[in-house]
């Protein structure tokens, strides 16, 4: 490769780090105790201190480096200033050393949306269902999820004291996905996954319609695509609005960089330009394989309930 890496993989590389940078505050608050609770929309819809910091280090770490990327984040926060210890100014130099596909290597900064989830799966956070959460980084361009990083601040927590947690993921389509060990669902069986902290009717009704061998309820959307490319359910399936572009930008891009397809019930796509509505009112389908399959299973009733935007 000649020249200077390109604005993407610049970004992308950086994303990394202060993902990473992002995992450990969501980390250091959870320790200290005080993860100073805020109910947003209600009681299953939280926002904590976790959030608020996480979300101010990335913004403010990508926004100093990257001035003229739109940045969309979950967290409605005052506009105050960022202070230095929450900015990240590291990179990925294994992200830099890449080749940028070729059709994204002349994007401008201007050009591209990164949206971030500081923290997925907070509702999971706090009640200690700590391997659920993760820290969420996309980046779209002409309304496609071109790169994804997944930082799972509490990876391996399991394995308790001494074990070294965390990881981060990334995957950018036309390139490949990095961080994790790509496996498929057993082939014969339908493992669906889907949440556990905001079912209704419908999203049960449509599970139900899937057939499904076993269902997994876990939280967050980030933690259900790591499920699908591990190996450990071979659906994502949400039948609600509820999920935002936040919560599916980084996983889409991950996922469809190792072949998987993520859609709304419909089985048509999400569009992430800086401009969309934030919510996904048509629920979300996600799988590594077979997608039309379970596109064709979702009851007629579900797809009247779950209007496309
Ligand atoms: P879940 O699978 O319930 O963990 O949801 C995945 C993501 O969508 C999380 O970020 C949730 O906060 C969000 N989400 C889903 N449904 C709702 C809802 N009814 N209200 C607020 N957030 C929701
Ligand atoms: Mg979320
Ligand atoms: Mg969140």
């Amino acid at each position: 490769m000649s020249g200077s890496p390109a604005v993407v993989m610049r970004l992308v590389a950086s994303a990394y780090t202060v993902a990473e940078k992002a995992g450990a505050i969501v980390r250091k608050v959870l320790h200290s105790g005080e993860l100073g609770i805020v109910e947003k929309t209600g009681a299953n819809d939280l926002q904590t201190l976790a959030d608020r910091l996480a979300q101010q280090s990335i913004c403010a770490s990508l926004s100093r480096r990257f001035p003229k990327i739109t940045i969309i984040g979950e967290e409605d926060l005052p506009a105050e200033e960022v202070k230095e210890e929450l900015i990240e100014n590291g990179h990925s130099e294994e992200i830099l050393q890449k080749t940028c596909p070729a059709e994204y290597s002349g994007l401008k900064e201007e050009e591209l949306v990164v949206w971030v989830d500081p923290l997925d799966g907070t509702k999971e956070y706090t009640e200690g269902l700590l391997d659920n959460v993760t820290v969420l980084i996309g980046i779209a361009y002409a309304g496609k999820a071109i790169a994804g990083v997944i930082n799972q601040p509490f990876y391996n927590y399991q394995l308790g004291t001494g074990a070294e947690l965390g990881r981060t993921m990334w995957g950018m389509p036309g390139l490949g996905a990095f961080g994790f060990t790509l496996k498929e669902a057993p082939g014969n069986r339908r493992i669906i996954t889907t949440t556990r902290s905001h079912s209704n009717k419908v999203v049960t009704e449509c599970v139900d319609a899937m057939e499904p061998h076993e269902v997994i309820k876990v939280g967050g959307a980030g933690n259900k695509i790591i499920q699908l490319v591990e190996g450990r359910a071979s659906a994502y399936v949400f039948a609600s609005l509820g999920c935002k572009k936040w919560d599916t930008c980084a996983p889409e891009a991950i996922l469809t960089a190792v072949g998987g397809k993520l859609t709304d019930m419909h089985g048509n796509a999400y569009r992430y330009d800086a401009n969309v509505k934030h919510m996904n009112s048509a629920g979300v389908l996600a799988t590594l394989r077979n997608h039309e399959y379970y596109v064709s299973r979702v009851p007629q009733s579900v797809r009247q309930a779950l209007k496309t935007d």
